[in-house]
């Protein structure tokens, strides 16, 4: 790793690492917190608010009537009145296409845009549209300054933990969101492996061990299994379900109260701020229950009661079903009960007597309770930055690429294959696929760099994968590899999976670059990283109305005798009026016109619904 630290206020380059306070971040769907290790006492330690009283800090965006952002607590107090401009759970939406979550759109109050592609979402806030990334980074803006505060110094870097489930895009992402913010993210960790840092297993090199991390949050339920050997984690299997939390044990206990009162959920959807009363009160028993026997209450002048007997009956079969989840995690790891050596428990669902007896119950084993089920992920992360930052001696560090390897796409954008920082060897592909009908060749140029346009980076090689069966755009299937071996040697292969031809380049990333090179294109990623963003956006925004604009004018020729004479013309006028935003280099107003050519066409377009076009519309292009 590349000893070279940067000083963004300055802009120099300062060779003392060591200097550098690392934060780990449990960037979280509901809550996040950030966490650092104190040099003094080595305990890592989450990191309070102002007032010196919360450590969580809402995972909520609030944009104000002046476009201003507020995060956290003052953002949550908007949530029931002011649901267009309050974003919750943007975590979710991370590296997501709208067809990855088109069947839980609903979920969401906020505007999110089905443009009908596979690219990724963007929410839409007034007349701006934010991506998941924006988002999150002004959640890890406010970590940041949270942090600077309390610390009194600037932080440049740090940590970030992700699912153990996250897949490259989602990585990546939350890396950008990292960048954007004005942090250089040294790793990217998994959540579990964090919290099973955080109790210090792992830590012992000699000892092989097998982990199971459950963590039950407010809204999201996630079992791993990780083995750790010689210091290195790794995730066994992983399960959950994305929609089954804390959350749904408060709806348990409402539902159980409305039965008593003879009401039903249409009377609370009728009336906000009663369903709002019941789903705190809800949460409110759900909490006291854990050390009292009864919870006594009155909503709308009506008492209610519940005892512990009632809502453990309530919160069983909910318990019952992510122990299913556990099963099935253990079998997809080809392991028994007995094989887990220790089981540490995540998120504040963690808290309930019952959680903790049945899961105790079920893995025949005592369940690890000493710290905070909100806090272990970030103190996890902090850990792992102090492991990074070379001052824990006793834990191993493993060879990483210095700077991320990836290739050139549509509109000489950088599509980032392996991330800087990955360990060494490593291994990683994504898919692509043509641009054109009928194209037979297709030109992969491999970049190094962190900067978002490929102009910025710099090139190691590129070669030509020739012979792609002609099929229409969109139908090859492109698979691009990047291989790292131990000698930090890097092959390039592309294959076209149909066909089975292939061709490959190897290249050495470090050749004929000094680490005092990669330092200043690192720092110049930091210092461009809203500038770059920007263009990327826009790039991304013409790529999109350009290929809508190629597929709605195919669509129309071939379905001229399907369509009406108003339709056509119509849809013309929707394609011209988006031609003329392309000029004007603002990607708010050229997604707009994306939206009301899809608006206009989705009704048509589903009633003649061509399967070869539609498939054609898939894809990434190259
Ligand atoms: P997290 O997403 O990890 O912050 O977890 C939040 C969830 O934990 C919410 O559903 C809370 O209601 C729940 N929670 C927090 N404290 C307790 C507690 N003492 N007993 C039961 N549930 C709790």
């Amino acid at each position: 790793m590349p000893s070279i630290s940067i000083n963004l206020k300055e802009g120099t380059l300062a060779k003392n690492t060591q200097q550098d306070l690392i934060v780990g971040i449990d960037l979280g769907t509901t809550n996040s917190l950030v966490a650092y290790m104190d040099e003094n006492t080595g305990q890592a330690i989450a990191i309070k608010d102002e007032e010196g009283s919360n450590k969580l800090v809402p995972s909520i965006i609030h944009f104000l009537a002046n476009g201003a952002v507020e995060v956290g607590n003052n953002a949550k107090g908007q949530l029931v009145n002011n649901p267009q401009n309050t974003i919750y759970s943007v975590k979710r939406l991370m590296g997501k296409s709208f067809t990855d979550i088109a069947t839980h759109s609903q979920y969401f109050s906020y505007k999110i845009i089905d443009d009908d592609t596979e690219s990724l979402v963007k929410i839409r806030v007034g007349d701006k549209f934010h991506t998941p990334i924006e988002l999150s980074a002004e959640i890890l803006k406010s970590l940041k300054q949270r942090a600077e505060k309390a610390l009194d110094r600037s932080i440049s870097k740090a940590v970030i933990t992700v699912p153990a489930y996250f897949n490259d895009s989602q990585r990546q992402a939350t890396r950008d969101a990292g960048k954007l913010a004005g942090l250089e993210v040294l790793r990217i960790v998994n959540e579990p492996t964090a919290a099973s840092l955080a109790y210090g297993l792992g830590t012992n090199q000699s000892q092989a061990q097998t982990i199971a991390v459950y963590d039950l949050g407010g809204g999201t339920f996630d079992i791993s299994i990780l083995q750790i050997e010689e210091g290195i984690f790794e995730v066994l299997a992983t399960n959950g379900n994305t929609f089954l939390g804390g959350d749904d044990f408060d709806r348990a206990i409402v539902d159980y109260w409305l039965e008593q009162a003879n009401l039903t959920a249409k009377d609370l959807q009728a009336n906000k701020a009663l369903g709002q009363n019941f789903r705190l009160a809800a949460e409110a028993a759900k909490m006291a229950l854990g050390t009292q026997g009864i919870f006594e209450t009155t909503i709308n002048k009506e008492p209610f009661s519940l005892s512990k007997e009632q809502f453990n009956a309530l919160a069983k079969p909910l318990v019952e079903q992510t122990l299913k989840n556990c099963q099935q995690a253990l079998k997809d790891a080809n392991l028994n009960k007995t094989d887990i050596n220790e089981i540490v428990l995540v998120g504040g669902s963690t808290r309930m007597p019952l959680v903790q007896e049945m899961v105790a119950a079920f893995f025949e084993k005592p369940v690890h309770t000493k710290l905070n089920p909100d806090e272990v992920v970030a103190l996890g992360a902090a850990i792992q930055a102090d492991i990074l930052a070379g001052n824990n001696k006793d834990m191993l560090l493993l060879d990483i690429t210095p700077l991320s390897l990836g290739i050139e796409t549509m509109g000489g954008l950088m599509d980032v294959i392996i991330p800087r920082n990955s360990k060494v060897p490593t291994k990683a592909g994504r898919e692509y696929t043509t641009q054109v009908d009928g194209q037979v060749n297709m030109r992969i140029a491999v970049y190094q760099g962190e900067r978002d346009l490929i102009a910025d980076n710099r090139k190691l090689g590129e070669f030509e994968l020739k012979g792609i069966p002609a099929m229409p755009a969109g139908f090859p299937k492109v698979e691009i590899a990047f291989i790292i071996d131990a000698d930090g040697i890097l092959r390039v292969r592309a294959k076209e999976l149909r066909s089975g031809i292939e061709q490959s380049i190897e290249v050495r990333p470090s050749y004929g670059i000094s680490e005092t090179e990669m330092a200043k294109m690192l720092l110049a990623s930091m210092q461009n990283a809203q500038t770059d963003m920007q263009a990327r956006a826009l790039q991304e925004a013409l790529n999109e109305a350009d290929q809508i604009i190629n597929t709605t004018e195919k669509f129309i020729t071939k379905n001229t005798e399907h369509l009406s004479t108003k339709e056509i013309t119509e849809t013309q006028k929707h394609i011209a009026h988006l031609k003329t935003t392309l000029a004007s280099k603002d990607k708010d107003k050229i997604h707009a016109a994306i939206e009301q050519l899809n608006d206009f066409s989705r009704p048509f377009a589903e009633r003649i619904m061509d399967v070869a076009i539609a498939s054609a519309m898939k894809g990434k292009k190259i």
